[in-house]
């Protein structure tokens, strides 16, 4: 490891295979910790990497829980209990498995007749699940009981050869996701985005939710992994663009002049070009109402330059602005700017949660203040959480802001009730209390 590369050796002979690691996903006891990182010479390998001063781990995520493979284990995983994020998998666990388990209290839970283990790491955000069928449980101890007469061990192999078909077979993410898509039961949930000084709501971002049966609802990060697995994001954005279409129409009496709407777009996205044709009427729609748009598009995928810059442009040519989300979290910040004519950045939260620390992230921050002036494009802080950092991005020039310390998240019905009230300047209150 040199500074923030990573250098292979073994790879490129005398000119060393390299790329920027940028910064960690966590920092547990000195250690870096990266779960999702692709490298620029194995661009489509996520890795998990970690890293102590001296040493660094490059792990194949794969390959990690790969090898449980035929172990009678239906499914295991790695999650961040605190947002739900799957660091890593195998086999199938549905949502509401997950969901039990990271919730659950002890060590092992029954859920739908699946035996669950949990455990939780004391240092970092990570508890690891592991499922087995509760009939498995016991077909095994038979099984053991068996060894010594071969035929009830060959009755054994084959029950549970069966049991691995019939598991093959269903993928209940999959059909959770779809049945979620069928039943419509996605909706969306606004967050204001707000002039920090005035506290003066200025425009929402658009944030989906899958909300169950049991009325629960399901944060983006845990089934948006699974529907770019099972190839379902298409059907997904398709309809955050109908919901978002639907909610602009409802809000359109009440809205403020000078309001805009973002929503978030994905790698698989913007290289789709039937996506520019769903955005064409909402923003045909737009105008007349007088509402602006603004695509986010993350900065943690790396995006296919070629086939994407057309369909950028595309969506530029409907009147929609560009913002690049999650700026600086990722290892590509600048060769956006550089490939896209870009309108937003946003800033990262983990540069936000740095501040009044010291630390080396925050010393970044009057630098991309100065290129974003430069090249004309405008700057929103994400996750501010309290008066401290707002002072502090007011310090550095940044005037516009997301984050709880002024509003969560809302249904749209909220959002109409509140915004002619928090669109005037004064009018606005920090640490408004709105549903997540
Ligand atoms: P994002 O675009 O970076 O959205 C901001 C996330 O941070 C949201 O989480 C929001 O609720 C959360 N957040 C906002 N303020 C604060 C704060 O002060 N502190 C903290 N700790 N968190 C804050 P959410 O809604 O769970 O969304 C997670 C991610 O899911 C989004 O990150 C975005 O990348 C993705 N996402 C959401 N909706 C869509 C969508 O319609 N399409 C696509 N492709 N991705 C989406
Ligand atoms: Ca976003
Ligand atoms: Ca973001």
């Amino acid at each position: 490891r040199k500074d923030s590369r990573i250098v292979c050796s073994s790879l490129g002979g005398d000119s060393p295979a390299q790329s920027q690691l940028g910064p960690s996903d966590y920092v547990a006891q000195g250690v870096d910790i990266w779960t999702h990182r692709s490298l620029d010479f194995a661009p489509n390998t996520p890795f998990l990497i970690v890293a102590s001063k001296e040493h660094l781990g490059v792990i194949n995520k794969d390959l990690v829980l790969g090898s449980l493979d035929g172990s009678g284990i239906a499914g295991a995983s790695i999650i961040n209990p605190v947002n739900g994020h799957v660091i890593m998998s195998t086999g199938s666990i549905a949502l509401d498995l997950q969901k039990a388990a990271v919730n659950h209290k002890g060590h092992a839970l029954h859920y739908g007749g699946q035996l669950v283990g949990v455990a939780r790491s004391r240092h970092i955000d990570a508890a690891g699940i592991v499922v087995i069928s509760a009939d498995q449980v016991s077909s095994q101890v038979l099984r053991s009981l068996q060894t010594s007469v071969p035929i009830g061990l060959l009755a054994g192999l084959l029950i549970g050869g069966l049991f691995y078909r019939s598991l093959g077979m269903r993928n209940p993410v999959e059909t959770e996701l779809k049945t979620a898509l069928t039943r419509r039961q996605f909706s969306l949930h606004y967050q204001p985005v707000v002039d920090i000084a005035s506290g003066r709501w200025i425009g929402a971002e658009a944030l989906l939710r899958w909300i169950g049966v049991d009325g629960k609802s399901i944060p983006p990060d845990v089934f948006l992994s699974n529907a770019q697995t099972f190839g379902l994001m298409d059907d997904i954005t398709k309809e955050m663009i109908a919901l978002l279409s639907r909610d602009i129409e409802l809000f359109a009496a009440s809205a403020p002049s000078d309001f805009y709407f973002s929503f978030n777009l994905c790698a698989s996205d913007v290289a789709n070009s039937r996506v520019v044709a769903q955005l064409g009427e909402l923003a045909r729609a737009c105008e007349t109402k007088g509402i602006d748009l603004v695509a986010e598009i993350t900065e943690q995928a790396k995006i296919d330059h070629e086939s994407s810059s057309y369909n950028i442009k595309g969506i530029q040519n409907l009147g929609i602005k560009i913002a690049i989300d999650d700026f600086g979290a990722g290892y590509s910040s600048l060769s956006y700017i550089n490939n896209f004519d870009v309108d937003v950045i946003k800033i990262d939260r983990s540069f936000i949660m740095s501040l009044g620390k010291n630390e080396a992230s925050e010393r970044l921050i009057p630098h991309i203040v100065d290129i974003a002036r430069n090249l004309g494009i405008s700057v929103i802080a994400e996750g501010i959480e309290n008066f401290q950092q707002a002072e502090i991005l007011l310090q550095h020039g940044i005037s516009q802001g997301q984050g709880w310390h002024f509003a969560k998240a809302m249904p749209i019905g909220e959002l109409v009730r509140l915004v002619s009230q928090y669109s005037q300047p004064g009018g606005a209150s920090a640490n408004l209390e709105a549903s997540a």
